[in-house]
């Protein structure tokens, strides 16, 4: 059984890019973490104090936190994404691979969602790699409300030879990344950029180089284990990631500065599942530059699907197919693809629908 494969190797954390999931697995792995996690909390310990958020509510679930730095040269939004990540896989019964996949791109929207402002608006993003695991496209709100899906979340791939690490590059593909910002104007803004690795998080960071020109450092990890209680191959144990961008006039030393700390960093997910809090790894990441917190606010795993809507989209095929519906006299239903909720109309409906014109 593949997954069983996985969970007994470690995959040790990629350092450089924060970009990687990590596994880990049996008795011996979790014995090693722990006494790696002694060290890491040591190093957390030297959080500058004025990262702290004050008398702002840190949630106790996932959430997201915005700080600036630096008189505002540096900007960074944060997060946990641990239940977001682990609702997904349960909701999609995705592999480990696609739990990577589509968990790095749940929480790459989440902290996007950052940047939308009115009640209305919505942010997509959309991986098109044209890899075994199809597209994959997730959605966030202001609220800090996401959903999203893969096309194949069944797809599992064999860990990647050269590090022993689960291949979300080969199983997203090479093609595109398009983010859709729908801030309630007369058309949604698009921008598009090619993937450089179809890692998520690389993509991330490319597509702001490009497409908005704005230097950023993308780290987004999905860190699964063994199911505690023992019913599901694996559960998401840790995810979050961080979103580091750079403001025009940005000198060049806090740039060489905070690329050396970001290297030496270990990953968002070994701080998570070291004790640190999201507010900790933002202080460990600034200090030193006067860290502010602009913003904490919760985020979730939450479909906005309803009966009404799927009513909308099933009128939205055309008079000729529903009284086709109608004919077959079985009825419709239609699953949601972001939380598979399945929805019924039977023949009344569907006439309605008809006679509604
Ligand atoms: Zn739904």
């Amino acid at each position: 059984m593949k997954n069983n494969e996985i969970n007994a190797r470690e995959i040790p954390a990629d350092e450089s890019s924060g970009d990687s999931p990590e596994i880990s697995g049996t008795t011996e792995v979790e014995k090693k973490n722990e006494t790696e996690n002694v060290d890491i909390l040591a190093e957390i310990g030297k959080v500058d104090v004025s990262a702290e958020a004050g008398d702002v509510d840190i949630p106790a679930g996932d959430h997201i936190v915005t700080a600036t730095a630096a008189d505002g040269a540096v900007r960074i939004t944060a997060c946990e994404s641990t239940s977001i990540c682990e609702d997904a896989r349960r909701i999609h019964g995705t592999s480990a691979v696609m739990t990577a996949a589509l968990g790095r791109t749940l929480t790459a929207a989440s902290l996007l969602s950052s940047q939308l402002k009115n009640a209305t608006d919505s942010l997509t993003v959309q991986i098109n790699g044209k890899g075994p695991g199809g597209k994959i496209i997730c959605i966030t709100d202001p609220d800090g409300n996401v959903r999203g899906y893969c096309v194949d979340p069944a797809v599992e791939l064999p860990l990647r030879e050269k590090d022993g690490k689960l291949d979300v590059g080969g199983a997203v593909g090479k093609g595109f990344l398009q983010i859709i910002k729908d801030l309630s104007l007369k058309e949604p803004y698009q921008g598009t950029s090619a993937l450089v690795s179809g890692e998520i998080g690389e993509d991330i960071s490319y597509y702001f180089a490009v497409s908005e020109q704005v230097p950023t450092t993308t780290s987004l990890g999905v860190r699964i284990c063994p199911d505690p209680e023992g019913v599901q191959p694996f559960v998401v144990e840790k995810a979050g990631g961080f979103l580091l961008q750079l403001m025009p006039g940005a000198p060049d030393d806090l740039i060489g500065d905070l690329e050396a700390r970001l290297g030496a960093m270990p990953s968002v997910t070994t701080l998570l599942a070291a004790g640190a809090s999201v507010n900790d790894i933002v202080g460990d990441i600034l200090t030193g530059y006067s860290p502010e917190i602009k913003a904490v606010k919760p985020i979730r795993y939450k479909c906005s699907c309803s009966r009404e809507r799927m009513q909308a989209a099933l009128c939205a095929i055309g008079r000729s197919d529903l009284q086709e519906i109608l004919d077959d006299g079985k009825g419709a239903e239609i699953c949601c693809r972001f939380c598979n909720r399945k929805y019924f109309f039977d023949n009344g409906d569907i006439r309605a629908m008809i006679d509604a014109g």
